[in-house]
């Protein structure tokens, strides 16, 4: 099912990318046994990892989006192919502070202070890597400046996850709203009002998903760009599946152990005589036992 719309506005002054990731965030939140303020963490990092895995141009490229801070939650990683795919995870995702003021949950506070890093990976000798400062540490204001700053790119960035009253996500979405070169004066003043007097996405999403109608995703984008004048609203370019998914295999946990080195291995055999590797993103765990590390140390170079 896509999710997923990138659209452009009819005078070519912005792009968007719109997603709705409730069941995305929704299994990273199972998988990881995540707090609420983790799974919103997780959540956002993820919904915009997504997006921005779509930006993509190779089908082998995979970007990564880090959050690293002195807060409790201490790392955010997700990774994203331009097929939608998107795993991440969070250092400890039992995570938990109180609410702020606001009554939001406290994303910045969990992450602290620290860096965002974005790595590109393109098939090149050497990967793409930017990294900035934290602003707030509530992810989309961080990306936002991300991609002013490294990519020159001014762009607009929301992103959020709702919990039902167990404290599980219910809802979860993102839209990163890029301007083009050449934007019109009109079209980006009419789209500053919108993003104004908009209401929250997690809410919008709710009324979406609550609507009528097969599309939810297109649904979302009326509700969002439905008052602007007709030659400012987005007109669809593309729609595409945002989903969650880890690519890790028995073949890579072995290329895993084989860099260990023959050494290292050895005493990994001599002592341990099995070996258990989980898998960081989906926690799936792969056991070796005696013979197989043996095997594996044949593989393996000095
Ligand atoms: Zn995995």
């Amino acid at each position: 099912m896509n999710n997923t719309i990138i659209a452009v506005d009819g005078t070519g002054s912005y792009r968007l990318y719109l997603t709705i990731t409730t069941d995305a965030v929704k299994e990273a939140s199972r998988i990881h046994g995540c707090t609420p303020l983790a799974s919103a963490a997780l959540g956002r990092t993820l919904t915009a990892a997504g997006m921005m895995g779509l930006m993509l141009k190779g089908d082998s490229d995979r970007l990564t989006i880090q959050f690293k801070g002195d807060g409790p939650a201490q790392e955010i990683l997700a990774t994203a192919y331009p097929d939608g795919s998107v795993k991440a995870y969070i250092a400890d995702p039992s995570v938990d502070l109180p609410l702020k003021s606001s009554g939001k949950l406290d994303v910045g506070g969990a992450i602290g202070n620290g860096t965002l890093t974005v790595i590109k990976d393109m098939g090149m000798k050497e990967p793409y890597v930017g990294r900035i400062d934290l602003v707030s540490g509530e992810i989309a204001e961080d990306l936002t400046q991300y991609f002013t700053v490294s990519e020159q790119q001014p762009s607009s960035i929301a992103l959020g996850v709702r919990m039902d009253l167990e404290g599980r996500p219910a809802y979860a979405g993102g839209m990163i709203i890029q301007v083009l070169p050449g934007a019109s004066d009109e079209c980006l003043t009419a789209l500053e009002d919108m993003l104004f007097y908009m209401d929250s996405l997690t809410l919008l999403i709710k009324d979406a998903e609550e609507a009528e109608g097969e599309d939810k995703t297109r649904i979302l984008m009326d509700l969002i760009f439905g008052k602007l004048p007709e030659e400012f609203r987005p007109v669809i370019l593309d729609e595409r599946e945002i989903k969650w998914h880890c690519d890790c295999s028995r073949e890579r946990m072995e290329a895993a152990l084989v860099s260990l080195g023959k050494r290292d291995l050895r005493q990994l055999i001599d002592e341990d005589g099995q070996a258990e590797l989980t898998c960081q993103f989906c926690r799936r765990s792969y056991r070796f036992d005696r013979d197989e590390l043996e095997a594996i140390w044949q593989k393996a170079q000095n």
